[in-house]
């Protein structure tokens, strides 16, 4: 097991500002979605750089996103292609 970004939707979703989306190094894997007004990470593309973490606390001050043990996640984790849900 290893770490993750994981974004707080609460704190996210009262900034909006999706700065962190433009610099994480990898396609697809911290996105933002409308309809959740909240950056999200698809945790299996994460490669814990923590860039993320940086943009969000050092530059927009916002602190929303942690690195966190991906068996801790608060929503769980899907493995994708097996439906097995880890929590
Ligand atoms: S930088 Fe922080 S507050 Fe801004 S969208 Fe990303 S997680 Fe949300
Ligand atoms: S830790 Fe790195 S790879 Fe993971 S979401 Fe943040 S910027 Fe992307």
């Amino acid at each position: 097991m290893y770490y993750v970004a994981e974004v707080d939707r609460e704190i996210c979703s009262s900034k909006a500002c999706s700065l962190c989306t433009t610099f994480c190094p990898e396609s697809n894997c911290i996105n933002y979605s409308e309809k959740d007004k909240s950056a999200y990470v698809s945790v299996d593309r994460c490669k814990a750089c923590e860039i993320c973490v940086y943009i969000c606390d050092d530059i927009a001050k916002n602190n929303a996103i942690k690195m966190k043990w991906i068996d801790n996640l608060d929503e769980g984790f899907v493995i994708k292609n097996t439906g097995i849900v880890i929590r």
